[in-house]
């Protein structure tokens, strides 16, 4: 838009929202569709969940609530990091929001300067980096390789770092490529930051229980950077709950009070009756949780089989989170009729246009080599996007 803010012209639209928008387009047209790029679970709310919501509505749970959240749910929160993480938090460490992208968003608004730089491990997650553009920080991209399984070594880390080094921020499992960080993994990271007296470890941790590997590793667990970690999590993926709208950090009283100042003047409480219902998801049984992972393992394995036989394509082995992310550019150059493929988003735009399938380009995620597949979809839907996908790419070689 020609008059927007500065800071809005620094910003770019959501890719993620931006193709799952293009595909429902499609699909009100009358297109049949298969949508691999958005990441959200397609199971229902659990029924216990909606029943609290419902409750909450009945007792009118209808008014503001404290700007950081009701206190049982701050409490419901703070016993989840001793039951699953053996952390410990105090209810002043906890600030819910309207989802962890806006928990995201407080914590980078709440400590990024102008000039601030931001190190963030590529692939990454669409928002980091508009996020911390919005901020006016700087960021400073660490490229990782399916050798490595899009991981970062201390070294390179520790070489990024310079003086004006604010924070770290990445993701584990992570979006878009499921890399799990090790418990021994996250520790030498650890070590690197606890050089660094003023830098922060923004830890998004929104995929904790969608992890087919090992227990949840947070990296808040080595007291000696505890107090300069900030947590994200949210019930969003674990408990099927992306429209709902909840998100939380947990940090030092200090950062929760600052992003509870920011919150207060921003958007006030996260909605009344979804923070209730976020009570009954953390307090409940984590049986469906584990049902949702059980799942996406095996769709997992179905996907990967199915990617890995087309030609050219190449994965690394998604530990966790939903998602696939094979590196493709063996495609870039290729030529069918009038069309010329030349990067990952001409890529997905072909398989959107020719097979009917939205997929997200890699460079929305900050590598261009790739393209991002959900399967937090049916098997079914899995299936046959992929054979739509296999047969367009097929034409694209014999038009060669
Ligand atoms: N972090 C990551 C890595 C994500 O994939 C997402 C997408 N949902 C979010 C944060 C934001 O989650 P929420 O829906 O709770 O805002
Ligand atoms: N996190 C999901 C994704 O990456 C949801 C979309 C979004 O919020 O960006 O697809």
């Amino acid at each position: 838009m020609k008059n927007s803010s500065k800071r809005l012209k620094r910003i770019s639209v959501s890719q993620t929202l931006e193709m799952s928008n293009r595909s429902q387009e499609l699909k009100e047209k009358g297109k049949n569709v298969i949508d691999l790029s958005i990441g959200q679970p397609d199971f229902a709310t659990p029924e216990h969940i909606k029943k609290a919501a419902i409750d909450a509505i009945k007792k009118n749970f209808t008014f503001y609530t404290p700007v950081a959240g009701y206190k049982e749910l701050r409490m419901a929160i703070v016993d989840k990091f001793k039951r699953e993480n053996n952390l410990d938090y105090n209810i002043n460490q906890i600030v819910v929001s309207n989802g962890a992208k806006q928990a995201l968003a407080n914590a980078v608004l709440s400590i990024v300067d102008e000039g601030d730089e931001i190190i963030v491990p590529t692939p990454y997650w669409v928002s980091y980096a508009e996020i911390d553009n919005l901020a006016n920080g700087k960021n400073v991209f660490l490229p990782t390789s399916i050798e490595n399984d899009y991981k970062i070594t201390p070294e390179q880390l520790r070489k990024a770092i310079t003086p004006k080094t604010k924070a770290l921020l990445y993701s584990s499992p992570s979006n878009p490529a499921g890399s799990v960080y090790t418990k021994k993994e996250l520790y030498e990271i650890a070590k690197v930051v606890e050089e660094h007296k003023n830098m922060y470890i923004i830890s998004d941790e929104i995929y904790e229980h969608i992890n087919y590997v090992s227990h949840h590793e947070s990296i808040a667990q080595f007291d000696f950077i505890k107090d300069r970690v900030i947590i994200v999590n949210g019930v969003s993926k674990g408990y099927a709950m992306t429209g709902w709208r909840i998100g939380y950090i947990a940090t030092t009283p200090e950062i929760a009070a600052s992003c509870i100042k920011l919150q207060g003047q921003y958007t006030s409480n996260a909605c009344s009756i979804s923070q209730k219902a976020a009570i009954a998801a953390l307090n409940g049984d984590n049986i469906y949780t584990l049902g949702m992972n059980a799942a996406f393992k095996k769709r997992r394995d179905i996907m990967l089989e199915l990617l890995n036989d087309i030609p050219g394509f190449r994965t690394n082995i998604p530990d966790g989170a939903f998602y696939v992310f094979p590196e493709v550019k063996e495609y870039f150059g290729k030529i069918k009729s009038y069309i010329t493929i030349k990067n990952s988003s001409d890529l997905s735009m072909f398989l959107l246009n020719e097979a009917n399938v939205a997929t997200v380009p890699g460079s929305a995620f900050g590598n261009p080599d790739c393209i991002r597949f959900s399967y937090a979809t049916s098997t079914k839907k899995i299936i046959e996007g992929i054979a739509r996908i296999k047969d367009a790419l097929l034409k694209l070689n014999e038009n060669l």
